[in-house]
């Protein structure tokens, strides 16, 4: 099953206080020729965790944890090569957590215990995942295909066989056959119409992006149900006969760039916030301070963005950066884990609290964003300063 929003919330909610959860990451394909196998990665990933699980636990969780690094090899020796691009697993069978979801290959490979499930890639790939729907459309014809950037593919055609063409004329009026072809145009976008709605209602899309001759674009756009048409976001040109390929690309290239602009929008809110001190706050202290009394209402990151840090293995909470790293929670006491990287933590801790998670990847914006400490957030209600402060 391939990763969905719907799962990672579920996901997200997750925590199993005696249990512990192995959350293991692994890429399958090959990048490159030179790339190790995948199952030498994985071979070395759980190699890793059971040598060294990262968290003190009881003799029974420890034994919980080796039970889920063995039918974690057997699944991927049975069923590895079923998955295309990269795999996230959930496994605490003691907890009857059993998730396996086959996600883009940016999830890199990585594999850690904790009572939560540790979903920071998912949630930095969700972007990847936005599915957007591509109608080629002409005045007879359209074909419609559904994908993300990571998978994508053709899903109906359809051919109006009752336009009639040029030959056909015989011995109609000039306006007569006119008005013949504009009822068999209308009748066409009317079906089609249906057909992006009825797809829409059974798997919703975030975008819309048609393709197709400009004039006939702008008059098909009118018979969009509204909710599409608060989803179109652009148009292409390319023949009929494109294959899927050509049309991902297009099509990727007009979501890319709605999303980068939509970015902007988001890093100027943030620094007009910021500078007027009222409802932004920028850098990783003031960020983790925001995250902690659960007013993060978007979170911009720059995505290359690494600090070290901790956080608590009881109630979650990423402890204060600037503090003396304590060795119980500042919150609840629980016990805390140190990180090379907190970073993604701070995103999984935002995702939880049901934030927008705005991630950097191209670079003019990162370079805007590092004027503000590389990591901002927009808030959700205005802070009352202390008194005297
Ligand atoms: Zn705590």
């Amino acid at each position: 099953m391939h990763i969905t929003r719907q799962a990672v919330e579920r996901l997200a909610s997750y925590h199993s206080p005696d249990w512990p959860i192995v959350s293991l990451y692994l890429r399958v394909d090959r990048e490159h020729i030179t790339d190790d196998h995948y199952s030498i990665r994985l071979k070395n990933l759980l190699k890793q965790v059971s040598d060294n699980p990262g968290i003190e636990l009881s003799r029974a969780q420890l034994e919980a944890v080796e039970a889920d690094l063995d039918r974690i090899r057997v699944f991927f020796r049975d069923h590895g090569d079923e998955f295309g691009q990269g795999v996230a697993l959930f496994a605490s069978s003691a907890a009857n957590l059993w998730e396996v979801y086959e996600t883009p290959r940016e999830v890199g490979n990585h594999v850690e215990v904790d009572f939560r499930p540790v979903i920071a890639p998912l949630v930095r790939v969700l972007e990847l995942c936005e599915p957007f729907c591509v109608c080629l459309v002409s005045r007879d014809r359209a074909r419609i295909f559904m994908g993300h950037m990571s998978e994508f593919g053709e899903r109906a055609v359809r051919l109006d066989q009752e336009v009639p063409g040029q030959h056909e004329q015989g011995g109609w009026s000039q306006a007569r056959y006119q008005r013949h072809i504009e009822e068999h145009v209308h009748q066409h976008f009317k079906r089609l119409a249906a057909d992006l709605f009825a797809l829409f209602e059974q798997e919703p899309f975030r975008f819309l992006i048609l393709g197709g001759p400009h004039e006939v674009v702008s008059d098909f756009l009118d018979y969009l149900h509204p909710y599409l048409r608060e989803r179109y976001i652009g148009t292409f040109y390319v023949l009929m006969e494109a294959t899927a390929k050509q049309v991902r690309e297009e099509a990727a290239k007009i979501v890319r760039e709605w999303l980068r602009q939509e970015k902007q929008r988001y890093l100027d809110l943030l620094r007009n916030e910021a500078l007027s001190n009222d409802m932004g706050v920028t850098g990783l202290e003031k960020v983790v301070e925001a995250l902690q009394m659960g007013n993060v209402l978007s979170l911009i990151v720059d995505d290359r963005l690494e600090a070290p840090g901790s956080s608590c293995l009881h109630c979650g909470a990423v402890q204060p950066p600037a503090a003396e790293q304590p060795d119980r929670c500042l919150y609840c006491g629980g016990p805390v884990r140190r990180h090379a990287n907190i970073v993604p933590n701070v995103y999984a801790n935002a995702y939880r609290q049901k934030a927008n998670l705005v991630f950097l990847t191209e670079r003019e914006l990162q370079e805007q964003l590092a004027e503000l400490g590389g990591i901002g957030a927009i808030l959700r209600f205005r802070v009352t300063p202390a008194p005297g402060s």
